[in-house]
């Protein structure tokens, strides 16, 4: 995960971590290469420059030049930008609401929504002890109903029956209606997925959220799409009051610049990444944390 990028920075850090003077020269190499090293993991263009920038003003200042140890200092800073770009701290999912709490979870097709929905069931109902429901409204691929029903059984997390012939806001609020009745904490709804976002899908969407007023609604987003995972989540932020972001395929060999474009971008949390394809394979995301594994 992000292993290209953190080779890089490490390089920066082992050249800076000695010195006991920094020139502007200096500054100007590690920047550069941190410059590069963010470019090459595929994080979007204009994040890059205003990281850069924040990272260069710091760096130009007191706090780095005027320090014993200025190759530190600067790592600092850099440590300190990243952890912040990501978004400083780690963002819990919101479960405040008259139950059943609604999770809506919204994205393209592939980006790893059914399979998230899983794990977010089996996480909450191993660690918070909560009764769950999970519920498809993807009409259109009747194996992907079938496919968290199939989760949903492995688990042992209720699943609530969908078919092709019914409109996704009915199903979605008789799901609502039948965990309510039988005292459900936790509805997670699985949205259908296009291969590319059209205005069908998100006026469905919209439909969907206005219905069953999700306490989250969370855009579920492959990290190996790189740049195109920043436009696609630019297109959900407008469109839906987005709560959180779930980041998925960390695990694989994605550049992971979307880790931190994403954030930045949309100005919503990051709140799990999926690091497998298993079960378990979902973890709370810390920014700090993965500051520290980039700087290595
Ligand atoms: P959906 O169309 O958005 O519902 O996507 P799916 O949940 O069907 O996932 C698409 C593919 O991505 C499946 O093969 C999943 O096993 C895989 N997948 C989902 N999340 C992860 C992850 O975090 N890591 C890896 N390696 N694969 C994942």
């Amino acid at each position: 995960m992000l292993d290209n990028l953190s080779n890089r920075l490490s390089g920066v850090v082992k050249t800076l971590r000695g010195q006991a003077r920094l020139t502007d020269a200096n500054i100007q190499d590690a920047l550069r290469e941190v410059r590069m090293a963010l470019l090459e993991a595929d994080v979007a263009l204009p994040v890059v420059k205003k990281f850069v920038n924040d990272v260069k003003e710091r760096a130009l200042g007191q706090e780095v030049i005027g320090s014993l140890t200025p190759g530190q200092a600067f790592i600092g800073v850099v440590y300190e930008e990243l952890t912040r770009l990501m978004g400083a701290q780690n963002d819990a999912l919101n479960l405040a609401a008259v139950p059943p709490a609604v999770v809506l979870m919204a994205g393209l097709q592939g980006a790893g929504k059914t399979t998230t929905s899983g794990k977010l069931a089996k996480r909450l109902k191993e660690t918070q002890k909560k009764k769950v429901l999970l519920v498809s409204t993807d009409v259109y691929r009747p194996a992907a109903i079938e496919q968290l029903k199939t989760l949903a059984g492995q688990l042992e997390v209720e699943w609530f029956p969908s078919d092709v012939s019914q409109r996704p806001v009915d199903i979605a609020l008789a799901a609502h209606d039948y965990a309510k009745k039988h005292f459900h904490d936790v509805l997670i709804v699985d949205t259908a997925g296009r291969l590319a976002i059209d205005d069908a899908m998100m006026a469905e969407i919209k439909d969907l959220h206005a219905a069953i007023t999700p306490v989250e609604t969370l855009f579920v987003v492959d990290a190996m799409q790189g740049q195109d995972a920043v436009n696609v989540a630019r297109a959900f932020n407008e469109t839906l009051p987005l709560t959180g972001v779930i980041l998925t395929k960390l695990d694989g060999d994605s550049r992971g610049g979307a880790a931190l474009s994403v954030r930045e971008v949309t100005g919503k949390p990051i709140k799990f990444i999926g690091v497998g394809e298993k079960l378990n394979g979902l973890e709370p995301f810390y920014p700090d944390r993965m500051a520290s594994r980039v700087l290595g």
